[in-house]
C-alpha cells in the first residue's frame, strides 16, 4: 500500500481561534494595583479529591515493552485514577519484539481485524480492543490519546488523530511526509488537524467560568512533549525558543494547553524547566501554558516517577477534560526510578498540597501542604536572553528567579515578582529529591 493511503490528515482549518480574553476577570478589582489570576480559584479544597494522572504511556502497540493490560493494571495498583495511553502514531505494534529484544510469545496480537481505519497511526483505544480491561472496570478515567511523533512530539488527547509514514531509512530524521495534495506536513498542520478532529467528548464542558478560560469549549487537547531530549537522537531535533514562542502564539489555548516540564527522558531537568519559565515570562498572564509531569513510560520495570495530581469534584472524564483546560492540577517529580512490576513497589512520598488560599485584599497566596521541607516561589527569569546553545547545552536559558521561600507569599510587596509566579514544594528523603510544582499564577498590574 502506498504510504499516502495511510495518511489521515484532517483538513486544516483556515483561521485561528483568538487568544483567550482575560478582560472579564479584571473587573471588580476595587482599585488594587495588582490582581492575581489564580488557576485554582474554582477548586473547593474542602470537598474535592486529589487524583493521580499518568498522561504519557507506551505499550506493545508501539515501542513499549508491556501490554495494555499490564500497564493499566500496574498503574491502577500504584494508585493512579486517570490514565492516557499515548502510543506513537507512526509505529506499528511490537517494535521490540521484531528485532528479538522481547520473546515472540510477548507479542501483542492487537489490533485484530478489521484494523482501525487509520492503522497503524490509530490510538490504542478503547483499551478493551487491545486486550485490556475497560477504564470503568478498573474504576479509572481513561483518556483516548496519541503521541504525534512526526517532528516535534505532541501528545494529543480526546481524539483519534494520528499521522503515519513509512521509515525507509532510520538514519534520516524527518524524511518528508506529505498529505494527499502533496503538501508537506508540519507541527502546525498536526495541531490544526487535531483541533478539528472528531473528538470523544460529547457536548460542551459546563461551568468554564474561570479566569483563564473565557472561551473554552470541549474538544481535543494537546501539549508539547519533552523539549530537552538530546539533539543527538536521529529522530529528534531540538527547537529554538523562538520556535516555541511561535507555536504558542499561533495556536489557541483552546487546544494547545501546555507542555511537559518534567519527563522521564529529560534527566537534565534545567532545560525543560527553563524553557517553561522563559515562555511564561513572555506569555503570562494573558496566555497560560500549563506544566505537565509525565513519566513517558516504555518499560514498567524502570521508569522515573513523574506524574500529575488533579483536583476534582468527581473523577469523571468530563471533569478531567475541564481540569486540563483550567489548570486544576499540579505535577510531581522524583529523581528516583521505580519498578512497577514488583509486588511491593514503593512509591516515593511527595509534597502534597492540601489547599491554596488567595487573599486578594491582603495580597497573599498561602499554601497548606504536608510532606515537604521547603516551598519556593519562582517568577520570571532575570534574563530573557539565551545563555548557551540550545542544541548542545543542558541549560541554554535561565530558569525562573526564586523570589521567596515559605508557605505564604506577599505578591504585592515581594521584590522580583513580574508577570507570573509559581510555587515548588521540595522534599529530600536522604537520597532523592521529590518536588511538587504548581501551575503559574498570573500577575496583572492595573
Ligand atoms: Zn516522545
Ligand atoms: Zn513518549
Amino acid at each position: 500500500m502506498n504510504r499516502r493511503d495511510f495518511l489521515k490528515i484532517t483538513a486544516a482549518i483556515s483561521t485561528f481561534p483568538g487568544q483567550i480574553a482575560i478582560a472579564e476577570s479584571l473587573t471588580g478589582s476595587a482599585g488594587a494595583s495588582v490582581k492575581l489570576l489564580n488557576p485554582y480559584a474554582d477548586v473547593d479544597w474542602g470537598s474535592w479529591g486529589s487524583y493521580k494522572a499518568a498522561l504519557h504511556l507506551h505499550t506493545l502497540q508501539s515501542d513499549g515493552w508491556n501490554s495494555v493490560r499490564e500497564v493499566t493494571g500496574a498503574y491502577k495498583k500504584a494508585g493512579y485514577s486517570i490514565m492516557s495511553i499515548t502510543d506513537h502514531d507512526f509505529f506499528k505494534p511490537n517494535l521490540h519484539v521484531r528485532p528479538g529484544e522481547l520473546p515472540p510469545e510477548k507479542a501483542s496480537p492487537y489490533p485484530e481485524n478489521p484494523k482501525p481505519e487509520n492503522y497503524p497511526a490509530n490510538t490504542t483505544w478503547p483499551w478493551t480492543d487491545y486486550g485490556g480491561h475497560s477504564p470503568e472496570r478498573l474504576d479509572m478515567v481513561g483518556i483516548q490519546g496519541n503521541e504525534l511523533s512526526y517532528r516535534h512530539h505532541i501528545n494529543s488527547y480526546f481524539n483519534d488523530y494520528g499521522v503515519w509514514y513509512e521509515k525507509t531509512n532510520y538514519d534520516v530524521p524527518y524524511e518528508g511526509v506529505v498529505d494527499e495534495n502533496g503538501k508537506e506536513i508540519w507541527e502546525d498542520d498536526q495541531l490544526l488537524a487535531l483541533a478539528a478532529a472528531k473528538n470523544s467528548m460529547k457536548g460542551n464542558v459546563e461551568g468554564l467560568g474561570a479566569i483563564f478560560s473565557a472561551r473554552l469549549k470541549a474538544g481535543s487537547l494537546a501539549i508539547l512533549n519533552h523539549p530537552g531530549v538530546e539533539d543527538s537522537y536521529r529522530w529528534w531535533q531540538r527547537q529554538s525558543l523562538d520556535w516555541y514562542v511561535e507555536r504558542f502564539e499561533k495556536h489557541s489555548f483552546d487546544y494547545l494547553i501546555g507542555m511537559e516540564v518534567t519527563n522521564n527522558n529529560t534527566p537534565r531537568r534545567a532545560y525543560d524547566e527553563a524553557l517553561w519559565d522563559q515562555l511564561l515570562a513572555r506569555f503570562m498572564p494573558a496566555r497560560p501554558i500549563w506544566g505537565f509531569g509525565n513519566d513517558d513510560m516504555h518499560k514498567l520495570f524502570s521508569t522515573k516517577q513523574t506524574f500529575n495530581v488533579f483536583y476534582l469534584d468527581k473523577c469523571t472524564s468530563e471533569n478531567v477534560h475541564a481540569a486540563m483546560q483550567k489548570g486544576h492540577f499540579c505535577f510531581c517529580r522524583s529523581t528516583r526510578s521505580i519498578d512497577y512490576t514488583v509486588n511491593d513497589c514503593q512509591l516515593d512520598t511527595f509534597p502534597q498540597i492540601q489547599s491554596i488560599a488567595v487573599d486578594q485584599d491582603a495580597g497573599t497566596i498561602k499554601i497548606n501542604a504536608v510532606d515537604y521541607d521547603e516551598i519556593k516561589w519562582i517568577s520570571s527569569p532575570l534574563s530573557l536572553e539565551p545563555i548557551d546553545d540550545y542544541k548542545t547545552s543542558s541549560q541554554p536559558w535561565e530558569v525562573g528567579n526564586v523570589v521567596h521561600t515559605g508557605s505564604t507569599l506577599d505578591y504585592r510587596n515581594t521584590p522580583g515578582i513580574k508577570n507570573y509566579v509559581r510555587a515548588e514544594l521540595l522534599r529530600n528523603d536522604g537520597s532523592h529529591t521529590q518536588r511538587t510544582f504548581t501551575n503559574p499564577f498570573g500577575i496583572v498590574k492595573i
